[in-house]
């Protein structure tokens, strides 16, 4: 399991990573290229998606990202990650998306007023709540019928999946709900891709 480490939350991941998998497998922080190819499962976390861009770009790991979820490997992506997966941002110019999911995404999309919040939200598959943290969170504005929407806030989709991406506009590390990292390591199981084969 890869955790694309260049900026953000990246050791809250780790440890929410590392609780859910027990002894099933490793976690590896990626800052280089070379690891990607070598990871059953990717972890793009929250934090500035400008920045982490740019690093993906700089390093070729975004490349390889996007290699990797050719192949068919599961990607969770959240918050910055979710926009950095996505397929456009709403008026942004300054840098591209890596384009792999089928949505359309809005930054900062809760306002200043709601910088951070908890939300308990309905996730389809969840028989109870789930209380989601949002830190100055992106919303899913549009989305093609490639995408599952899973959980929603008003009009806009915050919990999303198309195929092996799975697309979160909160913050699944910061809390002791792990129901989301369960449902990545479910994808991967599914998958059940030989890395060494690829
Ligand atoms: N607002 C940030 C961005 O646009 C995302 C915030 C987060 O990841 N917590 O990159």
């Amino acid at each position: 399991m890869g955790i694309i480490a260049f900026q953000g939350d990246v050791s809250e991941h780790v440890q929410a990573m590392e609780r859910v998998l027990g002894g099933e497998g490793s976690v590896v922080e990626v800052r280089r290229g070379g690891i990607v190819p070598g990871c059953d499962g990717i972890v793009l976390p929250g934090g500035e998606s400008t920045t982490i861009s740019r690093h993906l770009a700089r390093t070729g790991v975004g490349d390889e990202v996007r290699g990797a979820s050719e192949s068919g490997v599961p990607i969770m992506a959240t918050c910055a990650g979710l926009i950095v997966i996505s397929r456009e941002i709403v008026e942004e110019t300054r840098f591209h998306p890596l384009g792999l999911m089928d949505v359309r995404v809005a930054r900062n999309a809760f306002g200043s007023q709601r910088e951070s919040f908890e939300a308990d939200i309905d996730v389809s598959g969840f028989g109870s709540p789930y209380c989601a943290v949002f830190i100055r969170a992106p919303a899913v504005v549009g989305w093609s019928r490639k995408v599952e929407v899973l959980a929603r806030i008003e009009d806009a989709a915050v919990a999303v999946r198309q195929n092996g991406l799975l697309g979160l506009a909160f913050h699944p590390e910061l809390t002791a709900d792990g129901r989301f990292h369960e449902m990545f390591l479910d994808m991967i199981r599914e998958v059940d891709i030989d890395v060494g084969d690829r």
